[in-house]
């Protein structure tokens, strides 16, 4: 009776303070009924560097901190319409949050049609994420099992019946684990190399350049290897006044 009222009361505290806390807005996102327990994806056990890895990164963005625009963002006070994303192709508009980076973001295309392949593999065809609306599929990837998974996973067509659930689902868990990690790390091998590329700029006369603007709006320093011919020659005019 006791030990039950000490758990509701910690519980109470903990929702409140989820609730208050800016960094923990991925996380209130993927557990819609906020419960203090120990997830799933930190009870399996661990086979290889990569498990280990990708629980920690999982863990990190979970909880905003990594090194994402949107956490170093929150950090540096830079408005949420100025976070981001500096790796895509084609420069999209785009907030560098946790769906981007793992669901979105061209640069970990690749990565991604790997891990889509190797779910449906491992599952033996029980789970396709391409199916799976996006809201499920960030669910998985930051180790929270959503209904409409669930639900797959409980009609899954009889050829794949001969595995029992809970193994599809560690063997699921550990290519999600193993996506996160690459993810995360090639992240921030571009982070690293963005660093060491970027030439300071003095910030005047690219009125009549929109796109230009945002990008030394967002950080005043410009990747240059993502910038055109025309964009490098304005900025190198530009560096000079
Ligand atoms: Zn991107």
């Amino acid at each position: 009776m006791v030990k039950e009222a000490v758990h509701t009361r910690a519980q109470q505290l903990w929702i409140k303070e989820v609730n208050s806390q800016p960094s923990l807005r991925t996380y209130r996102l993927i557990n819609t009924q906020l419960q203090l327990q120990l997830q799933d994806y930190l009870c399996q056990p661990e086979l290889s560097k990569d498990d280990v890895r990708g629980r920690i990164q999982m863990t990190k963005l979970r909880v905003g901190n990594n090194n994402l625009k949107i956490s170093q963002g929150r950090i540096s006070r830079t408005p949420i319409e100025h976070r981001l994303c500096v790796n895509c192709d084609n420069l999209m508009d785009e907030v560098e949050d946790e769906q981007h980076v793992l669901q979105k973001c061209s640069v970990f295309k690749d990565q991604r049609q790997v891990l889509f392949r190797q779910v449906s593999n491992v599952s033996q065809g029980a789970i396709d994420l391409c199916v799976f609306s996006d809201a499920s599929v960030l669910c998985l990837l930051l180790g929270v099992w959503p209904k409409e998974v669930q639900d797959g996973l409980d009609h899954r067509p009889r050829s794949s019946r001969n595995m029992a659930k809970k193994d599809i689902k560690r063997q699921v868990m550990r290519q999600v684990k193993w996506f996160v990690g690459r993810v995360m790390r090639r992240h921030r091998v571009l982070d690293e190399q963005m660093k060491q590329r970027r030439v300071e700029v003095v910030f005047v006369g690219f009125d009549s350049h929109p796109h230009l603007s945002r990008l030394l709006l967002q950080v005043a320093l410009v990747p240059v290897a993502q910038l055109s011919v025309d964009e490098e020659l304005m900025l190198m005019m530009g560096s000079q006044q």
